[in-house]
Parts: C-alpha cells; structure tokens; sequence
C-alpha cells in the first residue's frame, strides 16, 4: 500500500467528525475539472487528493491521441479564465488546439499552480463507498491503495469511457485494432498499410482525413452519416492574440454568461420569416468563417424551429453535393432524418474531399451491417474487407458511463449503478439521492457537453468548493440531494430539451449509442447562462431549498443512546 500523502489544515486537519480523513476532499479525475478542482480547494485552505488513471495529467486530452485529435472550441476560449495572469502568459498557436499542445498546456497548469502533490498517477478507483458513522467517503483503487475524505468529486469526464462494439470474431483478428480514445502513446504507423475506421462523429470526422493521408488503403464504415462544417483551423497571428489578450477579462466575463459558454459579439435573431436568399447569405458567410457557431447561432431559433433548420441542413447537404466528386459516395454521404445540430455539429478539415483521394472508399453500414470480424478483415452482409488495422471511433459511453464503471456505495450500501439503473438523474446535475458529499462535475443534467465544456467545468468547480467551504464555515457536515429532487429536475431537463430539436436524433446525449443504456436526454439544454442562475440561486439560499443539509449527522446522533 503506498503512503498517504502528508496533508495539514483543512477540515481533516483540524479533527473535526470528519477529523480521520486523509484528506477533505477526493477528486477523481486529473483533467481540466480535477486540476482546478485542486487549484481552487487548496486555495480556499481544503485539503485535497486527486487519484488519476492515466500516467499523466491530462484526462480526455491524455487518452485522445489519436491523428487528428482537436478541439472544436477556440483555443481563446477552450482555456482556463481564473487566473489573468496564466491567460496572458500561455500563447495558444492555432485556433483550434491540437491535442499535444492542450496536454502541454494543463502540464504547465499542474507546474505553474504546483498541483503535482495532490495528484497520484496510474492510480484508477474502483470504488468508493460511503461511511455513514464517520461521514466519510473511501475511495479503493487498483493500487490496493484507500483514500479517505470528507468528500468526493467525480471529475471523470463527460467522454472517457470508450464505447467498444460488442462485434464477434474481434478477438480472432490477426491484425491489429484500436479505440481511438486508447490511441498508443507512440503513435500507430499505418503507413503502407490497409486500414479500416468504424465510426463517422466528431472523432472519425477528424482522424479519417489523417489516416487517408498516410494508409496506403482506407476503408470507412459508416453507419450514420453526420453533419460537419469546415473548422477552418489556422495560426493565430501575434496581433490576433494581442487583441484578445487586451480584453481578456471582458471575454470571459461574457463567455460566462452566454448560453454554450463561448462569447459572441452579437446576439441572433430568429430566422423564421427570413426570406431564403438572405438566410443562404448569412450560411454561406458562416462556412466561410468556420466553426459551429457561426451557423448555428445564425439564427435564434435554429434548434428549436425544424423549417429554419431544414434551411442549414439543406446547405450543408448541398456544400457535401458540391464537394464529392463520386454522386453515389456523396449521397451516402449526406445525413437525412435527423435535424442538424441534433447530434453534435461536426468540425472538419476536408473530410468531405477525402472521399476523393483514390485510396479511399466508403461501406454503407446501413445497406450492409458488419456482420463479424474475421481473421483477416470486416465481414458486411455481402463483402469481406480485408485490412491490417481496424480503428473504432465509436465513441463514448457518454455522461454518466464513467461515474458508474466506479462502484459507487452511497447510504444504506444504496449502489449508483442501480439508482440509475432506469435513467441517470441527479439535482442540477450535481448530485444523487443517497450519496451525501459526493459532487458530479458535468453530470447528468447540467449543461455537460452542449458547449463549451470549459466554461461548464469552471463553473462547476467554483460552485462545488464554495458549496464545500460554505458547508465547513457553517458547521455543516453533509448535503444531499432526495429522490424527489433529482427526479424533479429531470423531468425539467426533459421538458426543456422536448422544446428543443434535440430529442428527435438518437445520439449519446440520451444514450442511444451504448446498447441497453436507459434513454433519458441527459444535458440541460436551456444553456448555461439559464444553469449558472439557477445554481447561483440555490447557494444564495443557502443550499437548502434544493438539497438537505446535515441530515447524516443528525440521523446519526438520533441513533446515539
Ligand atoms: P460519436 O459521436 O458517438 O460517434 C461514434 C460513431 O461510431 C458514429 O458514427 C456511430 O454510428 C459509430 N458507431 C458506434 N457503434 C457502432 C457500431 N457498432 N457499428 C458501426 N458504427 C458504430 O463518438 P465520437 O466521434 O467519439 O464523438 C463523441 C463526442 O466527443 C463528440 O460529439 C464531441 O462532443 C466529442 N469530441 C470532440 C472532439 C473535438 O473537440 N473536436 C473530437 C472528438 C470527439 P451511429 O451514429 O450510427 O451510432
């Protein structure tokens, strides 16, 4: 068993009924939640140990490896904004990130605010259980390794649990095969090799490109074609950066309060009733900009008006039509029967004009399902497709899949998995009935991926350790959430999202990717200026309007003789 780390002030510091603890707060996850999750307790005197699986900081931008890797929110933006001084030190290089310099990035965080002492590496956990005599939660890793605290926050990110087809015949594939979320560190050489990607989101979207480039042969899989826009990625010019720098602060003062967490310099307005030429005007200029934004906040009403969204996917359709070459891979192409944006808007860099290299082919899933792996390739209903390398990009067991691979034993030995057994709910998203102290970042029904995720993460953060440290200077040992709460605020979440457009594609945010997974629209789609008031409101009021306060240790001492 490896030695505790050494931790002084704080609650367990102080020996107060959580006085045994290791620490007060567990973090699990060392993304961009978990570092300032650690960055912001230690400051506000909290004592904190964050377990990470990974080898490294990092969380999704640490697994993510694969060619290609982005992100599809703007450097400028997609960064931290509480510290002035580290927004005006790190220069980003490219509009969109790459992932290696996002990685470089928190690694400077970790050094720079001194966060490697509260962080234990390769260190994965398992379970974590909660005492209701010492109100505490125990953290048990694949270490063999216990952390005790006073409280625990799941920083497990919205997307690192892969989401692997259950195909057969994988495990007699003499080839090699890989997740794209578990990319090796070194990379894959592909060149002069036959390689073949199931998957066409946001991933394939990106790493397709990539690999035609290097693979001597590239066959896709494409079970549903996806909208993508151009990302129109580029360096970002020293004056560019100069301009932001200047008003940073003001950026991101406006970023918090916009509805998907990025600034906009103007406010849209709806589109119905906009004649069609000046509609195709303001798509045309948005496509030529780059970016979702531009496009979907064309409009006001975008997701929730089908005919104003028919107008930009019937563009977007066209711009597929006008880019590939071959008609009959263009029209497999091109998505139908679900509104864009509906799933997440994809980003690109000439995914499109791929298809045109001659060592590039495209395999209809929905003509001809994979039917098995064989030892050689891809079985479809009518064609073995031979190839060295298999990628899935199949993405994720999204939003609640990394909170329930961990056995998570709340009150009573209550299990989370089975709370969530027919549907994950939690109140505002940050927490479930029966686990007193236990906070989600980004959990089922907060804003968690309809945006920019930073801001959501920031907000989160803020919000769970000034709960926590409001909580201590109180004399209040646990908060939770009711059954009645967290089932409250999902039917809000599901209301405000049957207002919406979103309901009508099948996608991950209502776990229609990962078979068996309970469907429930998990994101609070009313944005995060909406969420950020709400959640404002309930701590303004001292918490107690939406959760239940020191109810652990009251029942514990009615129990006392
Ligand atoms: P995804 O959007 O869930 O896409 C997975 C793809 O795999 C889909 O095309 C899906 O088809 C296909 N698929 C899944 N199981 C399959 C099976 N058994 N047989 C054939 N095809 C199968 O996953 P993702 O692309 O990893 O993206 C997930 C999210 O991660 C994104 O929406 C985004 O939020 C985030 N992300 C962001 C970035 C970025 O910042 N640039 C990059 C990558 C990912 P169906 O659609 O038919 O299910």
């Amino acid at each position: 068993m490896k030695e505790s780390a050494v931790h002084t002030g704080g609650m367990a510091g102080r020996g107060g009924k959580q006085g045994g603890a290791d620490a007060d707060v567990a973090v699990v996850g060392a993304g961009f939640a978990g570092l300032y999750l650690a960055h912001r307790a230690t400051t506000l005197g909290l004592t904190v140990v964050v377990l990470e699986a990974g080898e490294s900081v990092g969380g999704t931008w640490y697994w993510n490896r694969y060619p290609g890797a982005r992100c599809d929110v703007e450097s400028i933006d997609y960064s931290y904004s509480f510290s002035e001084e580290l927004q005006q030190e790190w220069r980003w290089t490219e509009r969109y990130a790459s992932q290696p310099e996002i990685l470089r990035y928190l690694n400077h965080v970790a050094d720079r605010f001194d966060l490697r002492r509260h962080i234990r590496l390769n260190t994965r956990v398992t379970a974590a259980r909660f005492d209701e005599d010492a109100l505490t939660w125990t953290l048990t890793t694949d270490t063999d390794e216990t952390v005790t605290a006073a409280f625990c926050v799941m920083a497990t990110g919205g997307l690192s649990v892969p989401n692997r087809p259950d195909l057969p015949g994988l495990d007699d594939f003499r080839g090699e095969w890989y997740h794209t979320a578990r990319w090796p560190a070194g990379g894959v050489d592909l060149r002069g090799r036959r390689v073949a990607v199931v998957g066409t989101g946001s991933t394939g979207i990106q790493a397709i490109p990539m690999i035609a480039r290097e693979a001597d042969h590239l066959i896709v899989l494409q079970r549903t074609p996806n909208f993508s826009v151009p990302a129109r990625n580029r360096p970002l010019s020293e004056a560019e950066l100069a301009k932001v720098k200047a008003t940073y602060a003001r950026r991101r003062a406006r970023g918090r309060i916009a509805p998907s967490g990025v600034p906009s310099d103007r406010e849209p307005s709806p589109g119905r009733g906009v004649p069609p030429e000046r509609r195709r005007q303001a798509y045309e200029a948005g496509w030529a900009e780059g970016g979702a934004s531009p496009l979907l906040r064309a409009y006001s009403d975008m997701l929730v008006d089908e005919e104003v969204n028919a107008s930009l996917a019937d563009f977007v359709r066209d711009k597929i039509g006008e880019i590939v070459d071959d008609p009959a891979t263009a029209a497999a192409l091109t998505p139908y029967g679900y509104p864009l944006g509906a799933k997440r808007l994809c980003l690109d860099t000439d995914y499109f004009a791929t298809y045109n290299r001659p060592n590039v082919e495209l395999v209809d899933l929905r003509k001809t399902p994979i039917e098995r792996i064989t030892e050689t390739g891809i079985q479809t209903g009518d064609t073995l497709y031979e190839t060295d390398v298999i990628v899935f990009a199949t993405g994720f067991d999204a939003i609640s899949g990394a909170v329930t691979a961990i056995d998570v034993r709340g009150r009573a030995d209550r299990s989370l998995r089975d709370y969530w057994r027919t549907g994950p709910r939690a109140t505002l998203g940050l927490m479930a009935a029966g686990f007193p102290n236990l906070f989600l970042v980004n959990g089922p029904g907060s804003p968690a991926v309809l945006g920019n995720v930073l801001a959501f993460i920031e907000h989160h953060v803020e919000w769970i350790i000034d709960c926590i440290d409001s909580l201590r200077r109180d004399g209040i040992h646990t908060i939770e959430s009711s059954e009645d709460s967290d089932e409250r605020w999902a039917v809000q979440v599901d209301e405000i999202a049957a207002a919406t457009l979103y309901p009508k594609a099948e996608s991950w945010f209502a776990g229609a990717n990962v078979p068996g997974k309970p469907r429930r629209f998990l994101p609070y789609a009313a944005g995060l200026h909406t969420y950020r008031a709400r959640c404002d409101d309930s701590a303004a009021r001292g918490y107690g309007a939406d959760f239940v306060l020191d109810h652990a240790l009251s029942k514990h001492a009615e129990k006392r003789p």
